[in-house]
């Protein structure tokens, strides 16, 4: 990249720097909280800002603002619910390079990634936007006489959502959008490492006509938020992102109000290679898919199996690729993989990489710790080892790690051998072996012979202990509607009412 390249980078950070807004949004107003909370950059290890630690009256505040803004938002024509949405996009569309500098900030995934998380956050806006025109209901016969019956979709009431740090721009749109156009509140609870998107998110929605107290952004401790919002008998949903365990606990703590819930959970991705793959697609689409944001995705491939009669061909051009990855921070020119999050995942990722080597596998390239320090690791490749290990654990960094097999069978027993079913893709140009596969694995999403999946369009979510409920598409807003059934009774004809069926 040349010097103007390198300058203009510079100055997108500083573009992104400009917009750290240090205050959460409760019921329309931007407001400090009792203490703050640093938010670091995880390439520098510096402190970029701070959010404010909201009291659990604050979001009392939120929470019953909510409830009040409910009516007049629910109430409001579809068509204009749906122009407020347009303009947000249109917003987030104008702001685009800094919302992304921003979100390289706080995240530290590089810049273009960064960037195009926000124009896939505002396909979320720009897609439910559409949707809320077609919130149509339907038109029933009735067994009973002069009877006909109106199903009405209504929105469930206000509610909670709370997002993790990996996409914290995507995660937000993908609840709130949904939610706007079906007519709900939201009360939300972004990840305390990456707070500023969401706020900034919510600065522009309020700049296109979202009213007070429709939306409101609660940055702090769990400890303190999370209670108010799963008791309160004003909110009616939670939709959660994030891992397993926490979405349990959150259901639990759900039960004595029985909210509505999503829970968008951790995942431990099998992908399958077939030896009748197209191999350098499928070694081009598995290095896409595992190191985007450095492979802390919930849907990138945790375990890759491949067939025997390729494995030694499918290794050697895998391990080219990943070893030519460059390693940078999001504003280095030509950066791919960014640090990981904190030095606890950084932890993790060694580990695995330690318990696979203990248990007879091998390191193709990287490995380690990577050479510029803090939380940035080499982009690894594991051949062999314990393959239970990451169907059990999401490794949630930039390792992949490689296992042989021969049969169908085997492999589809293999991939669904985990707890989790969020993602999985498989790579073959049988299409009879492909809708079979498809069919037989326990996920919610299957990606055919590519290693991205992740749209407007495509109903997004998992099975087993990867969760439930589906995110974007033509089914993400039903996670925000009920049904209301009117009963017509109606005097079609003059004659008698027909006796009542016994
Ligand atoms: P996490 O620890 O579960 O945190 C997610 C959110 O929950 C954050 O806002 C966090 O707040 C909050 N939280 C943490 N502990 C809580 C508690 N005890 N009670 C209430 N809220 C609590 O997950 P993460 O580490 O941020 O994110 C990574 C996980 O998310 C992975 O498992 C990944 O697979 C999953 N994920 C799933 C999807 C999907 O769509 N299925 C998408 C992305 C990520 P603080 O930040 O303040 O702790």
């Amino acid at each position: 990249m040349d010097e103007a390249g390198v300058s203009k980078l510079q100055a997108l950070k500083v573009q992104g720097e400009g917009m750290i807004r240090e205050q959460a949004l409760v019921a329309g107003d931007w407001v400090d909280g009792q203490g703050r909370i640093e938010v670091e950059d995880p390439a520098e290890e510096t402190v970029i800002g701070h959010a404010p630690k909201l009291s659990a009256a604050q979001v009392e505040t939120a929470v019953k603002a909510a409830s009040d803004a409910f009516p007049a938002w629910a109430g409001m024509r579809e068509f204009e619910r749906a122009a407020i949405l347009r303009r947000w996009g249109e917003l987030i569309d104008r702001d685009i390079d800094g919302l992304g500098a921003l979100l390289s900030l706080e995240n530290g995934k590089p810049f273009a990634e960064a960037r195009g998380e926000i124009g896939y956050a505002n396909q979320f806006v720009k897609w439910f936007a559409g949707e809320a025109e077609r919130l149509n209901g339907a038109w029933i016969p009735s067994p009973t006489a002069h009877d006909r019956i109106l199903a009405m979709r209504q929105p469930v009431g206000p509610v909670a959502a709370i997002t993790p740090w990996n996409f914290p721009a995507a995660m937000i749109t993908r609840k709130v959008a949904p939610a706007f156009a079906a007519g709900c509140t939201v009360v939300l609870k972004p990840a305390s490492a990456t707070p500023f998107s969401a706020l900034a998110l919510a600065a522009l929605a309020l700049e296109a006509g979202v009213p007070p107290g429709v939306f409101s952004v609660m940055t702090g401790e769990s400890g303190v938020i999370a209670p108010v919002l799963t008791s309160s008998p004003l909110l009616r949903k939670l939709s959660f992102t994030g891992s397993t365990g926490v979405g349990r606990e959150l259901m639990a703590a759900c039960a004595p109000t029985l909210k509505r819930l999503s829970m968008e959970l951790g995942g431990a991705a099998p992908l399958i290679v077939f030896e009748d793959a197209d191999l350098e697609l499928a070694v081009a689409e598995t290095v896409k898919g595992k190191f985007r944001c450095a492979g802390q995705t919930c849907v990138c491939p945790n375990r890759v199996y491949v067939h025997v009669d390729i494995y030694d061909a499918f290794l050697e051009r895998l391990t080219a690729r990943v070893a030519a990855l460059k390693v940078g921070a999001p504003f280095e020119p030509g950066a791919e993989i960014g640090p990981l999050i904190d030095l606890k995942g950084l932890e993790k990722v060694e580990d695995h990489v330690q318990r696979t080597v203990a248990r007879g596998g091998r390191v193709l390239t990287g490995g380690e710790r990577h050479e510029r320090g803090g939380r940035f690791f080499q982009p690894t490749v594991l051949d062999g080892g314990d393959e239970t290990l990451f169907r059990d654990e999401e490794t949630f960094g930039p390792v992949v790690p490689v296992f042989p097999f021969r049969t169908e069978e085997e492999v589809i027993a293999l991939a669904n051998a985990s707890e989790f079913g969020l993602a999985s893709y498989l790579f073959s140009e049988n299409l009879n072996r492909v809708m079979r596969v498809a069919a037989a694995i326990e996920a919610g999403m299957v990606g055919v012979n590519v290693g991205l999946m992740s749209n407007a369009a495509n109903p997004f979510g998992g099975v087993k202990q990867s969760g439930f409920g589906r995110e974007g598409s033509i089914y993400g807003i039903e996670e925000y509607l009920q049904v209301k059934a009117v009963t017509l009774g109606l005097r079609w004809a003059m004659g008698p009412k027909p006796a009542p069926p016994v």
